[in-house]
């Protein structure tokens, strides 16, 4: 029997294991898949922790942001082949036939499968995913960049999509940490004048060099004062998991403006005026990653524009205590400054540690223990056919940041 390593959570609040656990066999529709690598995110942690309603049901293998060859097809697949670069993404299945996933909403199909959480993800040597859910992966962009564009990139991009956002229009981003740095240069790409507002003077350096249009420190200046003084913004997307910015964000819009919520702050509540609501013509509504479309479409653009990040290695030393909601996991390397420094609140109660994760690479030892582990190595058998060399794609780079109680 074909054994691999895999990180599993045993139970929800535990420590990730890496284990020993046989490669398993892909059934009908699914395509088995040697993963290069992976990217960690904030969900992952969630999903370790059992923080949200419904949870998964450990032992399971995290990761909703790899990329591998697929190895093996499954009875009833002829998607893809064997040999093909794929992504595997949060939506590692849909029903395909609700009134949603017919209408090209198959993100809010209440029969999905989800990567990483109700099935099993890439944080493994080798990872199940069916065929019709993965996603291809351009020549032109590499395994290392195109694993966070399998979340934090299509979450970002179907948001710019969302808020409907047109040229010349004013969108303003809270929060330039992993999903702001891209949702900034998509906004962009959509033709905005872009604001950035965050309260880290460096990552409004990384803003700045991202090319925002102003930026606006929050610790130090009111960011809505600021935004009504450049005549307010007709989008605003919110990224940081602090409600006071879903607040702020809603009050920097102008008439008309539209409030597209993405981030899940574990304090579930925010405040709107309704007067300010009906009178300005405004709206609110809520972004969940995207579609097999979305994520094919992001993979092109990154494919056809400049390279956006610069690849820096590294590996993961660190244990983050599962239990603390507000530990944060963010990658990639620098387009990345990748912290999120919102998630720990405005108020600033931050123990911050720096750590780097590496991910499950052909040449890269990888004590993957982000969630705290036994330090083991996850090492894949042999490098895929056509990777470029492991120092360049395959160690994703996560900073997690530990906050203090709130
Ligand atoms: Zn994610
Ligand atoms: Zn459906």
């Amino acid at each position: 029997m074909r054994t691999m390593k895999a990180a599993v959570v045993p139970e929800l609040g535990a420590k990730v294991e890496i284990r020993e656990l046989p490669v398993p066999e892909p059934g009908p529709g699914q395509v088995l898949i040697r993963m290069q690598t992976s990217g960690l995110c904030h969900t992952d942690i969630h999903a370790a922790a059992g923080d949200w309603p419904v949870k998964p049901n450990p032992p399971f293998i995290p990761g909703h942001e790899g990329v591998g060859i697929i190895e093996r097809t499954g009875p009833g697949t002829g998607q893809h082949q064997p040999g093909d670069r794929v992504a595997i993404a949060w939506l590692g299945k849909a029903c395909g036939n609700c009134s949603y996933c017919v209408d090209g909403w198959e993100t809010l199909c209440e029969s999905q499968e989800n990567s990483g959480y109700s099935m099993d993800g890439a944080w493994a040597e080798y990872a199940l995913a069916f065929d019709s859910h993965v996603v291809t992966v351009p020549d032109a962009v590499s395994s290392f960049d195109a694993a966070p564009l399998a979340c934090a990139g299509v979450t970002t991009f179907k948001a710019v999509k969302v808020s409907r956002l047109q040229p010349g229009e004013t969108a303003v981003i809270y929060g330039v940490g992993g999903l702001g740095h891209l949702a900034l240069q998509y906004a962009r790409d959509f033709g905005g004048r872009v604001i950035a507002v965050d309260i880290e003077d460096a990552k409004l350096d990384l803003a700045r060099q991202l090319g925002a249009d102003y930026v606006v420190n929050a610790r130090t200046t009111d960011p809505v004062a600021a935004i009504r003084d450049l005549g307010g913004s007709d989008v605003a997307i919110s990224l940081a998991t602090s409600p006071r910015a879903f607040e702020q964000a809603f009050g920097s819009l102008r008439r008309g403006g539209r409030l597209v919520c993405v981030a899940l702050p574990a304090d579930d509540k925010m405040t709107v005026p309704i007067f300010d609501t009906v009178i300005g013509g405004k709206s609110i509504v809520g972004s969940i990653v995207g579609t097999r479309k979305d994520l094919a479409d992001v993979f092109a653009l990154h494919a056809r524009a400049a390279p956006r990040s610069s690849r820096r290695s590294g590996t993961l030393t660190t244990s983050t205590p599962a239990s603390k909601r507000c530990s944060r996991a963010r990658y990639p390397p620098a387009w990345s400054s990748r912290s999120d420094q919102q998630s720990c609140g405005p108020a600033g109660t931050e123990a911050t540690e720096s750590h780097t994760v590496a991910t499950l690479t052909e040449s890269v030892s990888v004590p993957l223990d982000a969630l705290g582990n036994d330090g083991s190595s996850l090492r894949s058998p042999s490098p895929a056919p056509g990777t470029p060399p492991a120092d360049d794609i395959c160690v994703v780079r996560v900073t997690l940041r530990v906050c203090g109680a709130r």
